[in-house]
């Protein structure tokens, strides 16, 4: 996509620090390094988010991450965990529309990067959570 700065990256047309490519996926840093080593995993296909993948692309980029974080925990002794962060569309925060997942070292709880999940689950009954897993189960069987 020519208006795609994560295709110019790809192409060499902008500069990035790169870390792993093969045919098909391209991983690089990402330039604000929310941690040390803050790296950026895309599919060399332009995707806008996880919703265009088929489920080949999506195995190709998958495929790769676990062998992008044995090299993040390798070249980092120090990392402790790895948060792994797929932002879809701009609700979801999401400011580059090449689909990308962040792999985020993780090195003490006072990293200057956080991720909670509120506990809304009084807010639902048993009844409710069956409704709602049905009623995704059965768009999902549909598809
Ligand atoms: P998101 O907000 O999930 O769409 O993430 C987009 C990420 O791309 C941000 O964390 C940016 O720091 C990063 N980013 C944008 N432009 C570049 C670039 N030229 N090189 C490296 N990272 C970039
Ligand atoms: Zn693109």
């Amino acid at each position: 996509m020519t208006d795609c700065i994560f295709c110019k990256i790809i192409n060499r047309e902008i500069p990035s620090y790169k870390v792993y490519e093969d045919d098909e996926v391209y991983a690089f840093l990402d330039i604000t390094q929310t941690t040390k080593g803050h790296t950026l995993v895309i599919p060399k296909q332009h995707v806008t988010d996880i919703f265009e993948y088929d489920d080949v692309l999506a195995a190709k980029l998958f495929s790769r991450i676990p062998k992008i974080s044995r090299g993040l925990e390798k070249a980092f002794p120090d990392m402790k965990g790895l948060n792994l962060i797929n932002n879809n569309k701009e609700l979801a925060y999401q400011s580059v529309f090449h689909s990308h997942v962040h792999l985020i070292p993780r090195y003490s709880k006072d990293d200057d990067f956080s991720i909670t999940f509120k506990n809304n689950g009084d807010n639902y009954t048993p009844e409710t959570m069956s409704q709602i897993a049905s009623t995704i189960k059965e768009v999902i069987d549909h598809e």
